[in-house]
């Protein structure tokens, strides 16, 4: 399609980083054109209306830059998901691996209740590691999870299929 176009051709691969053998997928180049970031904040708003959600989650650092607008568009409240120790409240954390040792991310547990239904929003997903542990987060807060939106999702490194259980039927969208 027109915007999936656009997205991709904003978006930059840079070889070796941040270390050898990675491709990273560098999106400051689309946030610094606005009709590509207007284009992906408007289709993000769409997920947020038609999945029902209530309040939208950004994964730091970059599912801040895209989740913030989106909350303002779709007319519903932004909590961060942080790493460990920037929060200042009574948080709820969540451990998860990675490839070499392990990270936390944390919410404040008063940003999320019963009734509500979150859709988490990032840049990439990878492995899929990190959505999972903020979905993991999000129900042990007791809310409801609305969905998963990304811009990216790498394929190859089979993130959907690790998310099943933690997604229990709610839609992971890769734009
Ligand atoms: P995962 O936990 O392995 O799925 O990694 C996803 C997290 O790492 C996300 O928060 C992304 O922002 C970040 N990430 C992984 N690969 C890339 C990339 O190529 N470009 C930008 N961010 C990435």
């Amino acid at each position: 399609t027109d915007i999936k176009e656009l997205l991709l051709s904003r978006i930059r691969d840079v070889a070796d980083y941040p270390e050898p053998g990675v491709m990273f997928k560098d999106i400051t180049p689309l946030l610094a054109d606005p009709a590509a970031f207007t284009a992906l904040t408007d289709a993000l708003a769409g997920i947020a209306e038609r999945t029902g959600a209530t309040k939208v989650v950004g994964l730091e650092a970059r599912g801040f830059i895209l989740a913030a607008p989106v909350a303002v568009r779709a007319g519903l409240g932004f909590i961060p998901v942080r790493k460990a120790g920037k929060l200042p409240g009574a948080t709820l954390s969540q451990a998860y691996d990675l490839e070499y040792g392990s990270a936390e991310i944390e919410v404040h547990a008063e940003d999320l209740c019963g009734d509500d239904r979150v859709l988490v929003i990032d840049d990439v997903l990878a492995t899929g590691g990190t959505a999972e542990a903020s979905l993991q987060l999000i129900r042990r807060a007791g809310a409801e999870v609305a969905g998963l939106a990304v811009l990216m999702e790498l394929g190859f490194l089979g993130g959907r299929a690790r998310l099943e259980p933690a997604l229990a039927g709610a839609p992971l969208e890769a734009l």
